[in-house]
């Protein structure tokens, strides 16, 4: 949806802010009493005034005093205003929230009101701001899972290992080796995850376009990177990593829906065209590599 960047004054047709009793161009009073034999629409609230626009909320109609900008440009009464004003998103607030928290209560919102978040969030946002909570996401994610697998490697009897093996370097070195490539693990891992991020955001931004979404790459990246506040399930150790994906692939289309105000299937398709088909191409490909391993003698 294009923002609204006012509402054309009826003496100067120059825009003016939702919200304004004056013209800023030509000083006018926007407080306008209709015609008195005339059919216009009425304020809902302040009947002496026309409404130059109704609420995109609830439909009623609005004064110039009485309209407000939502969170997409959108006109809305001062009432469903108020009851739901524009709040932005506690990761666009870390500069007063603090990374940590901001990145904390995000995923809380994301998880439990994705409708409600996405939905007051404004699709603007930095490049690097989604990447850096695409990273955090999949620290969040992976980190509990991976640390319970090495530590396994750990507590594992290091003589139950090395009597498989020929000339082992010994348990200190063993296990300095496991510490070592858990740490390189958890600094590859996000960064590959961000990657996956990027392209996985390129791919939906095409599908969306082709679907009739107004996407913009940095919009669908943004949307996509905050759909993954979901991984903070990923605490939970094993179970939360293999939700993870399905979670956040509903997250997703939320995302999309509420980012584009496209329909429910439009953002469905936009949100899970290219998983479901790498998943296919995925299954088929091992499908087919099985078959040939079971054919050749
Ligand atoms: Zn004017
Ligand atoms: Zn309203
Ligand atoms: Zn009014």
């Amino acid at each position: 949806m294009p923002r609204v960047s006012g509402i054309p004054c009826p003496f100067c047709q120059a825009p003016f802010a939702p919200g304004a009793r004056r013209c800023a161009a030509c000083g006018a009073s926007l407080l306008v009493a209709p015609p008195s034999d005339s059919q216009v629409a009425v304020c809902a609230i302040h009947p002496e005034w026309m409404s130059f626009h109704a609420c995109t909320r609830c439909g009623a109609f609005a004064c110039s005093e009485c309209l407000r900008e939502g969170p997409h440009g959108e006109l809305v009464c001062a009432r469903c205003h108020e009851r739901s004003p524009y709040s932005p998103l506690a990761w666009d607030q870390r500069a007063e929230l603090g990374w940590a928290k901001a990145f904390w209560t995000t995923c809380v919102d994301v998880m439990l009101r994705p409708g409600a978040t996405f939905g007051r969030m404004s699709p603007e946002g930095s490049v690097g701001s989604s990447l850096f909570f695409a990273l955090l996401t999949a620290l969040a994610g992976y980190f509990v899972t991976t640390l319970l697998y090495f530590a396994v490697l750990l507590v594992v009897p290091y003589e139950n290992l090395a009597s498989r093996g020929l000339d082992e370097p010994g348990p200190g070195f063993f296990r300095g080796a496991v510490v070592f490539f858990f740490f390189l693990w958890m600094v590859l891992m996000p960064l590959f995850s961000v990657g996956i991020t990027v392209v996985a955001s390129a791919l939906d931004h095409l599908v969306l376009r082709m679907a009739g979404a107004p996407s913009t790459f940095t919009a669908t990246l943004r949307g996509h990177a905050l759909s993954q506040g979901v991984y903070l399930i990923g605490l939970v150790p094993f179970c939360g990593m293999y939700v993870m994906p399905f979670w956040s692939a509903g997250a997703r289309v939320a995302a999309y829906q509420k980012l584009y105000r496209v329909g429910w299937g439009q953002a469905a398709f936009g949100a899970l065209f290219v998983p479901v088909v790498t998943c296919c191409l995925g299954v088929g490909g091992y499908a087919a590599m099985m078959a040939t391993l079971m054919r050749s003698p």
